[in-house]
């Protein structure tokens, strides 16, 4: 089984070798599941890592809005 990494712009996990697109930051190296997704992450990095991030594929509501 290979590792999976998150997709922070939906929360998708991804196997790293299947990988859609792959976008570099900071010396990191993120994975998507889809252009769009790594568009959205280069477009504005900081969003996705800052907090916000886990929170499955709608991406608009932050984790505490689902105890709503
Ligand atoms: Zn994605």
């Amino acid at each position: 089984m290979a590792e999976l990494v998150k997709d922070l712009v939906c929360g998708m996990e991804i196997d790293p070798a299947t990988a859609a697109a792959t976008f570099e930051y900071q010396g990191v190296m993120y994975y998507f599941c889809a252009i769009g997704c790594k568009d959205a992450f280069e477009a504005d990095p900081e969003k996705y890592l800052s907090g916000g991030g886990g929170g499955g594929s709608m991406g608009k509501k932050r984790w505490w809005e689902f105890w709503k």
